[in-house]
């Protein structure tokens, strides 16, 4: 995804299975790359990890920056 990957978006490079097509290639993004998992993030469960994510992208889009 060149121009970087939008809120609410697939990730293009995310596998039938939800892996990673890139773990472990030089050419997966650094911020992927420097992104380590916690308890928090995931949860126990697929469905507790995407509340978190969508909570995540709602607090990060643009117009509710954490700079304001
Ligand atoms: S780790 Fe990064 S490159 Fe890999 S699927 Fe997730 S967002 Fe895409």
């Amino acid at each position: 995804m060149p121009n970087g990957k939008p809120a609410n978006v697939r990730c293009v490079q995310l596998g039938d299975h939800h892996e990673c097509l890139l773990f472990g290639q030089p050419d997966r993004p650094s911020f992927c790359e420097g992104l380590k998992p916690a308890p928090e993030m995931c949860g126990d469960s697929r469905q507790e990890a995407l509340l978190w994510l969508g909570l995540m992208e709602t607090a990060t889009q643009p117009d509710r920056g954490a700079a304001k």
